[in-house]
């Protein structure tokens, strides 16, 4: 499935403008679905929308639906690399049944993958970056390209679909259509019977609403059809849907929403801060204070999972000097501007110890103390503060070029005279 190059369209939307969304709600409220989507097609939008398809559980319904109104309107499947095989031979059933010709595979880039999820496990510790990188990115040039979009939504899907309407009018002035807003579970199950579609191959086996694989599980009988999705997380959607007012429901922008510093750009981070009653047998991904890490030292070094070191003011680094390989990252926390601790801590953890993972600042770091934490081996830096992030992004940080503390050898102590300088 390749992707085709379209030509921007204007948008097409000044019927629905002019009528007015309410009104429009309003005079559709009785209409069958597949009417609502006749007229989307045939005088709201013509020729310009599309439908991002998830061909998921439900996905057959609406599909079969779009094939009689019009079957070479675009249809976009997010191909995210982490569909269920079951998923992908899906696609190509209803592409031959339905008489699909207009179907196209959407892609992460893949040099968003290698430097955000070069494990391809970014699913499990910040799906919402997962999501950003796999799906709304990818997705983004393709919706500036439409008018409208038509989506499978219902409102007994989740309480946030409660009032779905039809038509929704997004903040970019772009048209959401959704025919099924209306439609029950058992009206799902209704059409399906009543047009013999192909079920999706795992609806049987309990998966009521179906997505990537490893953020879908089976749904117990009278739960939440959606509730199988991202199970355990706070986390209802995807990123690309649009929210009543208009707005994005989540316009994650990477660099907007990162703050963890580290090889030139701010990326997503795979660490979360320590929770108090974490079970040291199964953290992962924590940076551990010091203190519980040596008050359980025993579990956390038989735990499998990749861990990371808190060091406030006071610790001493000394007390894990043997068990420093275990951590994949160190973290330093700066409480304050004037407290100049954890700079000892970096040049101990470098110097001393010869640590060479992730050395990461974080708490107060301001721009004029990234070029010192830097020389004292800090490669990471977790940061908040608004103008010292545009510093980092504008590239914009100070020079220093002289010391009364030098580090390593190819720094020059202030006011030493060159025949007295250390060589070594
Ligand atoms: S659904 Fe899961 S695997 Fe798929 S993109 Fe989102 S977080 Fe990643």
């Amino acid at each position: 499935m390749a992707m085709p190059k379209l030509a921007p369209v204007p948008v097409a939307n000044d019927k629905l403008r002019a009528l007015g969304i309410l009104a429009l709600n309003g005079m559709f409220d009785e209409m069958d679905a597949v009417g609502v989507l006749r007229y989307a097609v045939s005088d709201v939008i013509p020729g310009d929308l599309a439908i991002v398809s998830s061909f998921g559980a439900d996905s057959a319904v609406l599909l079969h639906m779009v094939a009689q109104v019009d079957p070479s309107m675009p249809v976009y499947f997010l191909e995210t690399g982490k569909h269920f095989p079951e998923t992908l031979a899906y696609v190509e059933t209803l592409k031959r049944q339905f008489g699909l010709l207009n179907i196209h595979g959407i892609h992460p880039d893949p040099a968003d993958i290698k430097r955000f999820d070069p494990n391809g496990d970014l699913w499990e510790t910040d799906p919402d970056s997962c999501c950003h990188i796999r799906k709304t990115e990818p997705l983004e040039p393709i919706t500036e390209q439409y008018g409208g979009w038509v989506t499978g939504r219902k409102r007994y899907q989740t309480k946030e679909r409660g009032v779905l309407p039809h038509f929704e009018l997004t903040s970019d002035d772009r048209i959401k259509v959704n025919p099924l807003a209306y439609f029950t579970d058992a009206d799902v199950v209704e059409y399906r019977q009543k047009h013999n579609l192909p079920e999706h191959p795992l609806y049987a086996k309990g998966y009521k609403s179906i997505g990537c694989a490893p953020c879908t599980s089976v749904v117990a009988e009278g739960e939440d059809p959606r509730a199988g999705r991202w199970r355990g997380l706070n986390k209802k959607e995807c990123g690309i849907h649009y929210d009543f007012s208009g707005a994005i429901a989540n316009p994650m922008k990477a660099a907007n929403r990162h703050t963890l510093w580290k090889d030139g750009a701010f990326i997503a981070d795979p660490f979360k801060a320590w929770e108090e009653g974490t079970n040291p047998s199964e953290a992962r991904y924590v940076h551990v204070p010091l203190p519980v890490f040596l008050a359980h030292r025993a579990e956390f070094l038989a735990n499998p999972h990749p861990l990371g070191l808190l060091v406030s003011p006071g610790d001493k680094i000394e007390d894990v000097a043997d068990d420093l390989s275990r951590f994949a990252s160190i973290a330093i926390l700066f409480p304050s501007f004037t407290d100049g601790r954890g700079y000892s801590t970096a040049r101990l953890l470098v110097e001393r110890y010869k640590y060479a993972g992730e050395i990461r600042a974080l708490g107060d770091v301001l721009q004029d103390q990234i070029p010192h934490m830097r020389r004292c081996g800090i490669n990471a830096l977790v940061v908040t503060h608004e103008p010292t992030r545009q510093a980092l992004i504008e590239n914009r940080l100070p020079e220093v070029s002289v010391f009364y503390q030098p580090v390593g050898v190819t720094e020059i102590p202030l006011g030493t005279r060159p025949f007295l300088r250390r060589v070594s």
